[in-house]
């Protein structure tokens, strides 16, 4: 054999090598594309009740973390101001109002409801499903409790949480918590007040919730989905249902925190935030994990210490004013997300698009999304976002509408509970949000312009939305 022989065969044999090796290397190349999403979602957390985002007594030094390497969001909105329907938007990337989870006779639904998130929806669980997700829900759901309507029904391999509000199935003769916690910021309930049950799948397992240790236990199930999936990619919808009322704090929390019980329930749960982000770095998830943290509607007023701070902003929980509806936001992916502060516009609906767009599945083409592709805004591609508007439903009205800087107030309505009574204003209410946050001054007469323009796309919103059944109504 001559040199020029053994070189084409030693050629040959490294091609076939490298080519054996890509082969071997392409599963795992795919693997490392498929990001893993995990989001954090709490139960009417005020937009002022995180450290980084301004409270000056509530500790949160690993969400804090998480904003500085990550985006902070400021200008992030719920799809709607109360549990239920906000959290139909969330999973399905759509108003409520389009999938009748928001409805004119009930705000939320009950233990005595017969409806739920109808099995025509698609949630984000669902679109992962088709790329291999392991998805799991842990925490509060309120999409329904009845079995069709459970998470193992809406794409989900597992469910561990209570299946609506931890203030439901309350029992009779126990003092009525709003006049306890009035009198105490750092009154706690005993558990067996709230009979609500904990669901693992479809049976429930433990009645009442002991709620004292269910803020660690949700975190903990949570890492314990991690482990067991971190060799697939995975969703994680942990959804915890304080700081809703009543408190509630485990022993290592209790009494710790400068603002009584309220803050003692923000600090453990910054604390599993802090555990979960530990265990994505010590198994090397953190560079392929996208971990969103947020709220489903503003704090709950009336409960007094007992509620959160929407900080600068107006009105709280159940409101189309921004407390109601705008949350403290991070988006944390070590590696892969802009470290910055983000004032573009954006919502939990746009949650749905944006893990589609990162983990190349495909969006719904047959029905109408709300949400926008947010993954360029996150990825610095770009620093001009997808959305531009914000619509505000309440019951079954619009109450307002937002298009850039502008605000136009249609319908207004304190918070859910108290607050200004409701006021139809015949000629709308405009604010710039920009300038004017807290919603002070009405410049409405200044710019009829821009109110006309505001009227006309509040109008042309009305007229995209096809009447479904009430889901909430059914009982
Ligand atoms: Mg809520």
């Amino acid at each position: 054999m001559n040199i020029m022989q053994s070189i084409t065969r030693l050629s040959i044999r490294l091609i076939l090598l490298f080519t054996v090796i890509q082969f071997l290397l392409i599963p795992e190349t795919d693997a490392a594309e498929q990001p893993n999403f995990v989001i954090i979602f709490c139960d009417d957390l005020g937009y002022g009740d995180l450290g980084a985002f301004g409270h000056p007594t509530i500790r949160t030094p690993n969400l804090d973390r998480m904003a500085r390497e990550g985006q902070r969001w400021t200008n992030f909105y719920v799809g709607a101001s109360v549990c239920t329907p906000s959290r139909a938007a969330l999973l399905t990337g759509r108003l409520p109002i389009r999938s009748g989870m928001m409805s004119a006779k009930r705000r939320v639904l009950f233990p005595d409801s017969k409806g739920g998130l109808p099995s025509s929806e698609i949630t984000i669980a669902e679109a992962l499903k088709s790329k291999g997700y392991a998805t799991a829900a842990v925490g509060k759901w309120h999409l329904g409790h009845l079995p069709q309507y459970l998470p193992p029904s809406h794409g989900f391999d597992s469910y561990w949480g209570i299946p609506y509000s931890n203030d439901m199935d309350a029992q009779k003769g126990f003092p009525a918590y709003r006049n306890e916690a009035h009198r105490n910021a750092d009154y706690s309930p005993p558990i067996e007040q709230y009979q609500v049950p904990i669901i693992h799948n479809t049976q429930v397992v433990e009645k009442p919730a002991n709620q004292h240790t269910i803020t660690a236990r949700y975190a903990d199930k949570a890492i314990d989905f991690i482990r067991s999936n971190q060799k697939k990619p995975f969703f994680v919808y942990l959804a915890h249902n304080l700081p809703h009322i009543p408190l509630f704090a485990g022993k290592e929390f209790r009494g710790k925190s400068a603002r009584g019980i309220y803050g003692d329930v923000i600090e453990e749960i910054d604390a599993g935030v802090g555990k979960i982000t530990t265990v994505l770095k010590d198994l090397n998830l953190d560079k392929k994990t996208l971990v969103v943290f947020t709220s489903d509607n503003g704090p709950w007023l009336p409960f007094r210490t007992h509620g959160g701070s929407a900080g600068l902003l107006r009105e709280g929980k159940g409101s189309t004013f921004e407390g109601g509806m705008r949350e403290p936001t991070i988006f944390w992916w070590p590696g892969t997300v802009i470290p910055k502060v983000q004032m573009e516009l954006g919502a939990t609906m746009d949650l749905l698009p944006t893990f589609c767009s990162l983990a190349d599945v495909s969006t719904p083409t047959d029905r109408v999304l709300d949400g926008h592709d947010l993954s360029p805004l996150l990825l610095g591609k770009t620093t001009k976002g997808p959305r531009n508007e914000i619509f505000y439903w309440r019951s079954s009205e619009l109450y307002a509408i937002r298009i850039g800087p502008w605000k136009a107030h249609f319908i207004t309505q304190g918070c859910y509970g108290i607050g200004p009574k409701r006021e139809v204003h015949e000629s709308p209410e405009l604010y710039h949000l920009e300038n004017d946050p807290s919603e002070k001054y009405n410049i409405a007469e200044n710019h009829p312009d821009v109110v006309a323009s505001l009227v006309k796309a509040a109008e042309d919103h009305r007229n995209s939305i096809e009447p479904v059944e009430d889901q909430l109504a059914k009982r």
